[in-house]
């Protein structure tokens, strides 16, 4: 039975364009609502037939963010959990291919009792289903239930079917916030707020009705816009909520608070207003702009060469991990993406790392690249630049210290060479089996693992106990037969996995910091809570200045 007697759900849909900053509003709501004392969660809906985020091509769709129950999801899951500070889990994403999967599930073992299955209300009751069912698990007083892409898409029409059909049976129990685009067209040099008056039109058609609209554009909200959208959306003029480009998003939850946007959701689900206490998101927010020494990062892979535009998506956790650690110390991270593969063509250009203070190689998959990788880490590892490598980061760490430490030139992960005859980093039976018979969905080693911590190493001091977990998104593992010569010759094996005695961590001795991960830290810092290890990469980092 749900604990909280009358749970409320906000829906969070976007206008005009994609990428307007749904996922954050919906974080910033989440945290508003929690600094007003309640139990919020929220829910990612990817419209995608993809069953999860793990078959996308992350340079096309994001970050694949990881939960501690291994669900391969949507980046902005990484945003809720920073945001509002907790971990989620499967039970807060769904897509398309999902939901269908489940009915035609249910179809296939009699439970629809012999009915016609159909597209509505079937599908739609199973998204309701889904979202109840999550509000249920976190008690959650608030759920947030952010529906991706944009109005009048095609492939989200069944989402807000199930947001009017909730509605419908219980209207102060939904809201519904619209985030819309106003652009400023460089020869009018004014704010437009027609594509938005059409989005909302949309929105009426599929039976809703904005109670909140969300103004984003690279200008303030001004009356005359205010009162236009006020007019010709339905929407009072006070729920037209500014929201201009800002410098860190980490603002806008005080930006949007300013405008009392919390209590007025609160009014337009029947609720008593609320005081908001954002003290803390206030001093972080000032801390973010004190931030002045710099600190500078080579985040080494490949792909880069596509640009910096899809990448800052693809690594978004780490990038927001590398701020959350440089603003604890009232650092400024300065980061650069370094193609690797660069190192393979003209090897000379390697002396260019020597102006970093740090060098992280971040998870990936595949061969492009990767030898260029290893130059790097070779670099880092001989110069003392401090290290910091995250899954394949850790991997191609220990394939170059086995190569030029130990001199077996030959070794490699079987990954790039599934011939090898050093391979140090290989893959179990059953993921061989997985990847043989094209089983890649969900397949992978994912999510939370322990791993025990060896005492008198920089790792077990960052993190101050025994024990971690954490959570991964990996096929290939350490070859346990290179364990012991690895370690003896100065490439310590600091965290293993107690169930399976998986190589979790390695750190090399007389080193200012170098430590490879198998896991994937990065999904578990939070703004005013950096991770552990991210602290003490950059603190290594802001050391070597
Ligand atoms: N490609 C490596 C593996 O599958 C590393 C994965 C990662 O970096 N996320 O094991």
């Amino acid at each position: 039975m749900p604990k909280v007697k009358k749970p409320k759900f906000i829906f969070i849909v976007g206008g005009v364009l994609s990428g307007v900053g749904k996922g954050v509003t919906s974080a910033s709501l989440g945290a508003i609502f929690e600094a007003k004392g309640f139990k919020v969660t929220a829910l990612k809906i990817d419209p995608y037939v993809n069953v999860d985020a793990g078959t996308m091509n992350p340079i096309e769709h994001g970050e694949v963010f990881v939960t501690d129950d291994g669900d391969e999801t949507d980046q902005d899951m990484g945003n809720y959990e920073r945001f509002l500070d907790m971990s989620l889990s499967s039970e807060n994403y769904m897509t398309t291919g999902r939901v269908y999967l489940k009915v035609i599930e249910n179809e296939r073992t009699m439970k629809y009792k012999g009915k016609c299955v159909q597209v509505v209300p079937h599908i739609p009751e199973e998204i309701i289903l889904r979202i109840k069912k999550a509000a249920t698990k976190y008690d959650a007083e608030i759920t947030l239930i952010e529906i991706g892409g944009t109005i009048g898409e095609y492939e989200n029409i069944l989402f807000l079917e199930a947001a009017r059909m909730m509605k419908l049976q219980s209207p102060d129990s939904v809201a519904i916030v619209l985030v819309s685009y106003l652009p400023v067209p460089a020869h009018l040099g004014e704010m437009k707020t027609k594509p938005t008056q059409h989005a909302s039109r949309v929105l009426n058609q599929a039976g809703l009705q904005a109670d909140v609209i969300v103004a984003r554009g690279q200008m303030s909200l001004d009356k005359p816009r205010r009162e236009k959208l006020a007019t010709f959306c339905g929407v009072s003029k006070e729920n037209c909520i500014s929201a201009p480009d800002v410098s860190s998003i980490y603002e806008i939850p005080v930006k949007m608070e300013d405008q009392q946007i919390g209590n007025k959701i609160l009014k337009a689900l029947r609720m008593r207003t609320k005081k908001t206490d954002l003290t803390a998101w206030r001093s972080f927010v000032h801390k973010i702009e004190n931030a002045k020494k710099e600190v500078h990062i080579a985040v080494i892979g490949k792909y880069f060469g596509t640009g910096n535009f899809t990448l800052a998506d693809s690594y978004i956790s780490v990038i927001e991990s590398l701020k959350h650690a440089s603003w604890h110390q009232g650092a400024k991270p300065i980061l650069d993406w370094v193609d690797s593969e660069e190192f393979e063509k003209s090897p000379a250009k390697i002396k260019n790392l020597k102006k970093y203070d740090g060098i992280l190689v971040p998870g990936g998959f595949g061969t492009r690249g990767v030898e260029g990788i290893i130059k790097a880490i070779q670099f880092a590892r001989v110069n003392k630049i401090p290290y910091f490598g995250l899954c394949y980061g850790m991997q191609l760490a220990s394939i170059e210290f086995v190569r030029n430490v130990l001199g077996k030139k030959k070794a490699n992960t079987v990954e790039m060479d599934p011939n090898t005859s050093e391979p140090v980093i290989h893959i179990n039976p059953k993921q061989a089996k997985n990847v043989s018979e094209a089983r890649y969905g969900g397949t992978m080693r994912l999510g939370a693992y322990d791993c025990a911590l060896r005492k008198d190493t920089k790792v077990h001091k960052a993190y101050g106990v025994d024990l971690i977990s954490e959570r991964h998104r990996h096929r290939y593992e350490f070859n346990n037969d290179y364990r012991k010569e690895v370690d003896d010759a100065g490439l310590q094996i600091v965290g293993l996995n107690p169930e399976s005695d998986l190589v979790e961590i390695v750190e090399l001795r007389d080193h200012p910091f170098f430590v490879g991960v198998q896991f994937h830290p990065e999904f578990k810092s939070r703004p005013m809570k950096p991770h552990p290890l991210f602290r003490d990469f950059i603190k290594a980092a802001l050391n070597k200045k």
